[in-house]
């Protein structure tokens, strides 16, 4: 049985009562039977003393031969003192006992020979215990000398009375023991209960604060109130690290929360312990909560599970390709000691890795496309060194060609440094309300020429307050190029239109030609860099593939956005659409850019 606080207190209450109650009682009763054989013994001494000083005052000693008078003297004071008395003379005769009438003095022994006798006739006052013979009992004698008569006076009282004491004695103290016992063991178990009500106290309140954060046990002014001030110490101490703890996990959340990096910890049996919301939308986990799962089971990339595998042990990377469409991951993994597992982190390098195929793509280009006006060039010079400069009429031809293709290399090369420095940022824009009508006749002033050449008729159908918000240079340069691919991919003879619109807040502008047109498969492509529809038309007419590529740029820079759509029967009808101009902005630029 399992004893509570109360339980305890009491029965070792009760125990340390009787252990020490028990020994007490055993002590107090021996000590209380000395004493009372003591006080009798005395008594005694006094009782034959008392008579002796009677005797002599009853002039006892002036009849020394009147035995019943002694005797009687004797039944007197045996009677008052409730003790034996008896009188014996120097030779040991008995001449009086309270005891004993005149016949049975007459045959009573002689008492020399008593020890206590004996010791009273030499003069010493003495209590002797031994058999009376004369009573039949054990008795005490107590003998003093008797000077009148040079005899002994003795009192004597029988052991029964020291016995009748005893058992008074024995049974006032088991009473007092018992209710003494009886009196501590209800004090105990007060205290007891006492004890344990504010062991109860301590343990509720402990238990609500543990509960609430908020509360504390009221403090009294004792051991137990000690206690709970700790508890409530403690509590306090509690609340703190809680708080910190709640900064701390808030502070990596949002930290994990917010980097782009995916990151991924699994402990020592793979199972995921965290995975940031960056980590997910890279692995294409959006319904499925990863945390506490095995890796293997939350996700299903088989160099992932093995990289996080190894990064159990020793730091290691990994590149491989995930998702639709594909998406190039870097995946880099450490030990974590603490659980014997390990954290992955991953970097999405798809445009780290497109930027760098688009710079392979650009050196190859770039290259293909010099090679050949770089080789005519040479071939040209040689022939014309090596003999062609004496035929005038064949020179020319050489040089024109020469002279053909230093042009297309110097188009490339300016159309590759004004790429250069769109893409670089180093192409500042000044943005301000550009007049529409105006820029589509600087255009065509620039390619009037080429067009006459061609045979074909521009026509420009913009009113003249349409502006829009935008760079004055850069859409000089879209709108020449967006002219010019016009007039060169059309037929001889062939009609270009330059038309501009308000579509709500924006304009819009249309380079419309009755050309061959584009194909719908090319038609999304034709923006991008070297990509041409017809790469040897583009080459015979001078074009480097990049025009349009600059056109989407510098629209983009300017908010706008550019398209291509086709012409029944046939032809294109290139689009750019531009920001509005703005109220507030400067007057209409008019013919401001050069
Ligand atoms: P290029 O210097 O070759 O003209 P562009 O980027 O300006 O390069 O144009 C890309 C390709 O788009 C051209 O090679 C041509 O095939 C096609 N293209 C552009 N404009 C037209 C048009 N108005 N009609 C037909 N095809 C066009």
């Amino acid at each position: 049985m399992r004893l509570g606080v109360r339980g305890k207190v009491f029965w070792i209450s009760a125990a340390l009562i009787l252990l020490a109650g028990i020994p007490c009682e055993l002590y107090l009763e021996r000590e209380l039977g000395h004493r009372e054989q003591h006080a009798l013994e005395e008594a005694l001494l006094r009782d034959a003393r008392i008579a002796r000083t009677a005797l002599a005052e009853r002039g006892a000693v002036r009849d020394p031969n009147d035995a019943l008078a002694l005797d009687r003297i004797a039944d007197e004071l045996g009677a008052a003192s409730r003790a034996r008395i008896t009188l014996i003379a120097h030779d040991g005769t008995v001449i009086g006992d309270s005891a004993l009438n005149q016949a049975g003095l007459r045959t009573e022994e002689n008492h020399s020979q008593r020890p206590e006798v004996l010791s009273a006739l030499a003069g010493d006052e003495t209590v002797v215990r031994r058999f009376s013979t004369t009573v039949n009992a054990e008795l005490f004698y107590a003998a003093v000398p008797w000077p009148e008569r040079a005899g002994v006076i003795r009192a004597a009282t029988p052991l029964s009375t020291l016995d009748d004491l005893a058992t008074h004695r024995r049974t006032l103290l088991l009473w007092t023991g018992a209710l003494g016992v009886l009196i501590a063991l209800l004090f105990s178990a007060i205290a007891a209960q006492v004890a344990a009500s504010k062991l109860d106290a301590l343990a509720t309140g402990a238990r609500a604060v543990l509960a609430s954060g908020s509360k504390r046990i009221p403090i009294s002014d004792d051991e137990i109130g000690r206690i709970a001030g700790s508890v409530n110490e403690l509590a306090e101490e509690r609340a703190k690290t809680i708080a910190e703890l709640v900064k701390e996990r808030d502070r990596r959340n949002a930290v994990l929360q917010g980097v782009n990096e995916g990151l991924i910890a699994i402990d020592h049996e793979s199972r995921v312990e965290l995975m940031n919301p960056a980590a997910r939308m890279l692995l294409g986990l959006t319904t499925t909560e990863p945390e506490g799962r095995k890796l293997v089971e939350a996700i299903r990339i088989p160099a992932l599970i093995e990289l996080a595998e190894r990064g159990k042990r020793e730091a290691a990377t990994v590149e491989f390709t995930h998702g639709d469409p594909p998406r190039h991951l870097l995946g880099q993994t450490t030990p974590l000691r603490a659980t014997g597992g390990s954290v992955l982190v991953l970097h999405d390098v798809t445009d780290l890795r497109t930027m760098e195929a688009m710079r392979r793509d650009l050196v190859a280009n770039v290259s293909h496309e010099l090679r050949t006006p770089v080789s005519i060039i040479r071939a040209n010079a040689e022939t014309l060194l090596d003999g062609a400069l004496d035929d005038p009429p064949q020179a020319r031809t050489f040089v024109q060609a020469m002279l053909r293709h230093a042009e297309r290399l110097s188009n490339l090369l300016s159309d590759l440094l004004d790429l250069a420095r769109i893409e670089g940022g180093a192409y500042h824009l000044v943005l301000e309300n550009v007049g529409l009508r105006q820029a589509a006749q600087r255009a065509l002033d620039t390619l009037q020429r080429t067009a006459k050449a061609r045979n074909v008729a521009v026509r420009i159908a913009i009113d003249g307050d349409l502006a829009a918000y935008a760079d004055a240079q850069a859409l000089d340069q879209v709108l020449v190029n967006l002219l010019d691919n016009a007039i060169k991919y059309s037929f001889e003879g062939g009609a270009v239109e330059l038309s501009g619109s308000l579509d709500g807040e924006r304009v819009r502008m249309v380079v419309s030609d009755d050309g061959p047109g584009i194909q719908e498969r090319h038609r999304s492509r034709v923006f991008e860099r070297f990509y041409r529809v017809d790469a040897g038309r583009s080459r015979a007419v001078g074009g480097t593939g990049l025009g349009l590529s600059i056109v989407k740029h510098l629209v983009s820079l300017m908010h706008g956005a550019v398209g291509v759509d086709p012409v029944a029967p046939h032809g294109s009808a290139f689009w750019v659409s531009l920001p509005g101009a703005r109220a507030n902005s400067k007057a209409l630029a008019d013919g401001a850019a050069a």
